[in-house]
């Protein structure tokens, strides 16, 4: 490939080579039995994922964003209720609080991962308190791949009688200190999105819990509420249901799934060793493992170098320009007493780099030169 030719910042393609005759066959299968909503391909893979993760249920919906809006009705939050979530996040997190009723608090970010900092949330439901909000739940957010600390976060749960629900629409797969994420907060939910680490070819997602009872909530809420019979509606629901045909692409995905975990792997160990000395690279915990969702560097003149990649086609995206908080749509709503300090910072040096299992070392090098001639190596 010429030196310049436009890379992509995600290559699906190249990974839809790779399965092309097992995905046309399992899409064929579902074309065959005609079943495109609760098609066996559904129930076969809620089963494999709560395989790959060790958890107990697994309950597909259309989206992550579904998936939280599900969550958040099956524990019951609504008006009168405070969620805390991080204040550096995609929309959704805090989107999905406000569309069932419930107040989104902003907790900011620790400034070293760019997670949810435990440290501030005990300050932040003494506000709420004053506010006359009930504090209910807790929502961290697995950014760009790694799992919040949620050994802290969960015992600050515990102490207050909220729930926890993993926003690992970016981290399935991951782990923290060894546990696989779907077993590490109470409620899990992931999503499929295509550019997702474990992404369908459209909007899909899931909610994992150990918690019979809430996983058939959720199974009735993802169904217009629906009970035992068809026309029978034990509560007031969505349509969330993940399509079959979507279920049986997901099914050959997973099969390379573990594959692709290790090259993504690879290409951040070679991004980091080829740029550490002139880039703030991101870090992953001690004993933690990162399914690099996003491979985000930090740098003071975020659009100059963004700029000068383009113009050698070498594509970024900036996840994300401004902290939710700080969103026109979300001012309105109450921020921790410490501030969003670090959840500023981050949102003006933040730049993604392309990253994906089929990132050749040759083209990876390609880029890492662009960088490190870009800002003046
Ligand atoms: C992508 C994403 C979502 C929403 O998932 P969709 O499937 O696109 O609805 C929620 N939270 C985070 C952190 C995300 O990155």
């Amino acid at each position: 490939m010429p030196a310049t030719e436009p890379l992509p910042f995600n290559d699906l393609q190249a990974q839809r080579r790779r399965i092309a005759p097992a995905i046309e066959r399992a899409l064929h299968g579902v074309l065959e039995h005609g079943l495109y909503i609760n098609g066996p391909e559904v129930a076969r893979l809620e089963e494999e994922l709560a395989a790959f993760c060790g958890a107990r249920h697994v309950v597909a919906c259309s989206s992550g964003t579904d998936a939280l809006v599900l969550a958040l009705l099956a524990l019951r939050i609504g008006a009168g209720d405070a969620v805390f979530v991080p204040a550096f996040t995609f929309a959704a997190t805090a989107e999905a609080v406000a569309l069932v009723g419930a107040t989104p608090v902003f907790v900011d970010i620790d400034p070293r991962y760019a997670l949810l900092d435990p440290a501030g949330i005990e300050a932040a439901i003494v506000h709420v308190g004053s506010l006359g909000l009930r504090p209910r739940a807790i929502i961290p957010v697995d950014l760009y791949g790694q799992p919040a600390d949620y050994i802290a976060i969960n015992a600050i749960a515990a102490r207050h009688g909220m729930a926890v629900i993993a926003d690992a629409a970016q981290s399935f797969g991951a782990m923290l200190a060894g546990r696989p994420v779907g077993q590490l907060a109470p409620i899990t939910v992931t999503s499929f999105f295509p550019a997702k680490p474990f992404g369908c070819y459209g909007d899909g997602g899931a909610v994992i819990t150990a918690d019979g009872a809430l996983a058939e909530a959720l199974r009735s809420l993802r169904e217009h509420g629906r009970g035992a019979a068809r026309y029978d509606h034990q509560r007031i629901g969505l349509n969330a249901r993940l399509d079959t045909l979507q279920a049986a692409i997901l099914l050959e995905k997973l099969a390379i799934f573990a594959d692709e975990i290790e090259q993504r792997e690879q290409a951040a160990r070679r991004y980091t060793a080829g740029l550490r000395d002139v880039v703030a690279t991101p870090e992953v915990g001690e004993g933690n493992r990162s399914v690099w969702a996003q491979y985000t560097i930090r740098v003071a003149d975020r659009e100059g170098l963004a700029q000068r990649l383009h113009a050698v086609g070498v594509p970024t995206a900036v996840h994300y320009p401004c902290p939710v908080a700080r969103q026109p749509a979300y001012r309105q709503f109450p921020i921790a007493p410490a501030g969003i300090g670090n959840a500023e910072r981050w949102s003006a040096m933040v730049l993604s780099l392309p990253l994906h299992a089929y990132l050749d070392a040759a083209t990876q090098q390609r880029i890492i030169t662009a960088v490190r001639t870009a800002l003046g190596d």
